[in-house]
């Protein structure tokens, strides 16, 4: 393809256009497509909405383990053997901390998440609180994923100052049910519907890898981009032993990379996450994702590991990129330094997350006696 090719794709994006199912999939599978001139479309679009700028996110694994649904790529599944650490939801203190720790690590978005198939109306109710006292302490975004939920509910929510929802469409819906059982594609729908509706801002992505094919990838592209879906993350399979999806095939970088150059033309101005998988399956190609995507995760996943802060911060700053922080990228690196934080990366040997990576506020007082039901 000549040069004008990909100026034009770029340009279209920009301007607004759909390109057609046919020319989304020789993106992602087209030999025809140079895959450096099609990150360089990609990022001529992504520099002009968020110029050289990445975001971070810290999640918060705020409950782990013991739910009732059976997503397929899930450790927390009912289904899975992995062998995870598990407990009830974490103290409101316990969260309060993380947040403070998110903040103070340069994060512009703190993510809590909360196992289940939905939060009860207490849970609401405990979550909100939760939420508006984050917002009243530290100047950070906060996005919640915590399974389906209603209007009322993301509405309550809203009211306590969640800036973003996230619930996953993960798949097409041709795709779901080789994905969940217990649940579908309609109900994950509503649940973004809901939150649009309510005016929360929409955090909403896929996982690559789970055996579907590209018309799979390009459907999930064109619906999120219709439902204007604000942040998208996009996951590259982690298969875990003891999960239904234990023996995925590892995704090839250059694969990984036309996806996520698909997702930035298809959805201009939203926030690209390059997410779970980054390591595992990008490899040495890794940061060429920062063309597409502008956004990623530090300290690893919800119970997998990821490469460290040090390494994260120090591929961005290698690459000329800045971050969305009140800090300097040069002044979290320093501090990374100082705290002998290794450049590390984490191969897929031994991906789960101790006790003290999920829970670094842990306390012996804070626990429990019982679940609390929440
Ligand atoms: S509903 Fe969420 S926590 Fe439960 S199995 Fe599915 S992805 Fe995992």
């Amino acid at each position: 393809m000549e040069r004008a090719f990909y100026d034009e794709l770029a340009e279209k994006s920009i301007n607004g256009e759909i390109p057609s199912d046919a020319l989304c999939l020789e993106m992602l599978t087209s030999p025809r497509i140079e895959l450096l001139r099609l990150l360089d479309a990609a990022y001529q679009v992504r520099r002009k909405y968020t110029g050289n700028e990445v975001q971070l996110h810290i999640i918060n694994n705020a409950q782990n383990g013991g739910c009732p649904e059976d997503c397929h790529y899930c450790t927390q599944a009912k289904s899975s053997t992995t062998g995870i650490e598990t407990y009830p939801v974490k103290p409101d203190a316990e969260i309060l901390a993380e947040a403070q720790r998110a903040y103070e690590s340069g994060a512009y978005r703190y993510c809590m998440v909360f196992a289940g198939r939905g939060p009860s109306t207490s849970r609401i109710e405990r979550l909100a609180r939760v939420i508006k006292t984050i917002k009243s302490q530290f100047p950070i975004q906060v996005c919640l994923s915590a399974g389906l939920i209603n209007r009322e509910g993301v509405g309550m929510l809203r009211d306590a100052g969640l800036d973003r929802l996230n619930h996953n469409l993960n798949t097409s819906e041709g795709h779901y049910p080789s994905v969940c059982t217990t649940h579908t594609y309609a109900d994950r729908m509503d649940t973004l519907k809901a939150a649009r509706d309510v005016g929360v801002e929409l955090c909403s992505g896929l996982i690559v890898g789970m055996g579907e094919n590209a018309d799979d990838i390009v459907e999930v592209a064109k619906t999120l981009r219709e439902l204007r879906v604000s942040s998208i993350p996009v996951n590259f399979l982690l298969p875990f032993d003891g999960n239904v999806f234990s023996d995925a095939p590892d995704i090839a970088p250059v694969y990984c990379l036309r996806v996520l150059c698909l997702f930035r033309l298809l959805n201009s101005d939203a926030e690209i996450r390059v997410a779970a998988g980054r390591e595992a399956h990008l490899r040495s190609m890794e940061v060429m994702a920062l063309y597409p995507a502008n956004s990623l995760f530090i300290d690893g996943y919800l119970n997998a590991k990821g490469a460290s802060r040090s390494r994260t911060l120090k591929m961005i700053q290698d690459a000329g990129f800045t971050i969305k922080a009140d800090q300097s990228l040069e002044h979290l690196l320093e501090r990374e330094n100082e705290r002998g934080e290794s450049l590390s990366v984490v191969n897929r040997g031994k991906p789960i997350k101790n006790l003290h990576e999920l829970r670094p506020n842990f306390r012996e007082r804070d626990i429990p006696r019982e679940n609390d039901g929440l």
